[in-house]
This record gives structure tokens, sequence and C-alpha cells, in this order.
């Protein structure tokens, strides 16, 4: 009967793989490698992050030649600014991240950071000053402690315990039986998706990086704990230039800027008024998520 489960087991592990490769941008931008055909110039110098302004000047992108993906997408992101994504599935909103990440390059226009063209720097020290929260967060079969330390390579105990207080999971921790050395992952403590993205954003200060990318970074929870979450975002991407690419509009309200992605199109860009005031495609998504709350709230009869 055992040898009958094998196939099975191993197929559910597949999926696993298959499923985390397509949703995970963690895996996506830190665990895969850069396809061969990304290359640093010789000699190219390192990124010099001053402020961190963000600049996509009419970017055309597409993974196969057969499909475009973005078509002339622009944007200016000023230094510690907030500019928030938001659009239908498959628009391109998590391209946009993967390009900022250079984990791909452009066909047609240019993205900058600091008026720094992204193909004349460092991989390395681009990556370095970019910060990811993912939509769903993998957790290495080690200590939670290893787990948060992750997030920067050489970082002491101390560190790892004042990044884990910023992303308010310290006290959690501390009452684990055996606390930062608890295991966790797949064969350890299964810890709830909001613990989960606590790990991540606890990951990202230690990393302290001046940009931050939050995709979809609360869509995984419930409303409650992705209210609670969200309070800990907000005050991390103080100061540091931030998108964020969101589902959930209540999420983007305060952005300075928000777009709206579709096919590949800025469709419509302004503030969260500026866009209501407007009466299209961010009214009418806006209304509709309006609706969706109000019956949540109702309990079913
Ligand atoms: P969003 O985040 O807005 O849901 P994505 O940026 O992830 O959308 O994807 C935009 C489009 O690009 C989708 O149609 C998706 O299927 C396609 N796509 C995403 N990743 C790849 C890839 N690695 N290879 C080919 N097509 C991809
Ligand atoms: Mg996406």
């Amino acid at each position: 009967l055992a040898q009958l489960f094998r196939p099975l087991d191993m197929l559910g592990m597949v999926y696993r793989t298959v499923r985390q490769g397509l949703t995970d941008m963690a895996a996506m931008f830190e665990l895969i490698d850069t396809p061969a055909e990304i290359t640093d110039k010789p000699n190219a110098p390192a990124l010099a992050v001053h402020g961190g302004a963000v600049v996509f000047d009419d970017v055309y992108f597409a993974y196969d030649a057969e499909r475009q993906i973005l078509n002339g997408v622009s944007f200016d992101i000023k230094p510690g600014q907030t500019l928030a994504v938001v659009g239908p599935s498959g628009a391109g909103k998590s391209t946009i991240a993967r390009l900022l990440y250079r984990f791909y390059d452009i066909t047609g226009g240019r993205i900058t950071i600091d008026g720094q063209d992204l193909r004349d720097v460092t991989q390395s020290s681009l990556r370095s000053a970019i910060g990811i929260v993912p939509q769903d967060t993998v957790l290495f079969n080690d200590t939670i402690g290893y787990n948060i330390g992750y997030g920067r390579e050489g970082a002491n105990q101390t560190e790892i315990e004042e990044a884990a207080r910023g992303a308010s999971i310290h006290g959690f921790i501390e009452s684990l039986p055996d606390q930062y050395a608890a295991k966790v992952g797949e064969r350890g403590l299964k810890l709830s998706g909001g613990e989960k993205q606590r790990v991540a954003i606890a990951r990202t200060l230690l990393k302290n990086p001046p940009l931050l990318i939050l995709d979809e970074a609360t869509s995984a929870l419930d409303s409650r704990t992705e209210s609670e979450i969200q309070a800990t975002l907000e005050r991390i991407s103080e100061r540091r230039t931030t998108i964020i690419i969101a589902h959930r509009l209540s999420t983007v309200v305060n952005a300075d800027q928000i777009i709206v992605l579709e096919a590949g199109r800025v469709a419509e860009k302004g503030t969260h008024l500026q866009l209501l005031r407007k009466n299209g495609l961010y009214a009418d998504m806006w209304a509709r998520q309006q609706n969706e709350a109000e019956e949540e709230a109702i309990p079913a009869a």
C-alpha cells in the first residue's frame, strides 16, 4: 500500500514546487538564479542610491515574442514616496516588480533609480537596494531565527530580535518553548499566514533596503490580520520608496500616487480622491469592493 501512495506523494511534491514557482515572489526573486542572458556590463559600477527616485519611462516588455506584456508603461516615484499599482489579475503588476529587480531586461524604454539605468549598474548592488514582501513567504525547514536572519547575511541575534520586534513577532517567538531556535516549515511548527508575513517583514527590516516592494503582501490574510499587518507595513514603508501592488483597494488609499494597470497599459493615474472623481475604472473597482465589504459584514441569515 505504501508503494501505491509514493507516486501520489511525488506528484504532490511536484505540484507544490510548480505552484510555488508561479506564485511565490520570494522564490522568484531570491531563490532562483537570474536567467543567463542578464549579465553585468564590463566594469559596471554599483548602484548609488541617494533618495530612491524610481522612473519607468515608456517601458515595453514581453516574456515571449508572441505576447506583449507591458505596452509603454510610464510612472515616476519621488524619493520616499509610495506608488500603488492596482488592476485585474494578469495585467502585468508583478511584472513591474520583476523588472525593477532586473529579473528580465526590458525590450523598450528605460528604468532608472536615482537617474541610473538598471542595465548600467551591478545586479548585486541593485538587488541589495530592494526589499520584497511577497504574497506567500517561503519558510525554510530551519529555526525561526534562521528564517529571519536570512534577510541579511551575517546578522547577529540582537539584530534578528530587533527586526522581529519591528515586525511585531518577537513576543510570539518568545512564547514558543524553543523561542528563536524553534523549528518551522513543513517539518516543524506551522505558522499562520499572518505569522509568516511577519517573518517576511522582519527579514526585510533586517535588510533595511531604501526601496520596498509589497506584492499583494496581505491578500492571503483574513481582514482582521490584514489590517494589523497593514499598520506594520505602513510603518516600514515610511521614508522608503515603496511600490504596493494591491488587490484590495483599502490598502492603497493613502498612496501618494495610484496607477491602474490594464492589459499592460497605464489606464488611469492619480491619488485616491482624484481617481474617485474621475468615475472611471478605479471608481468602479472601489464601488465594487465597498459592496463586497458590506456583504461580508452582514451575517448570513
Ligand atoms: P499580475 O501580477 O498583474 O496578475 P503578472 O505581471 O504576473 O500579472 O503577469 C502578466 C502576464 O504575464 C500574465 O498574462 C502572465 O500569465 C504572464 N506571465 C507572467 N510570468 C510569465 C513568465 N515567466 N513567462 C511567460 N508569461 C508570464
Ligand atoms: Mg501578481
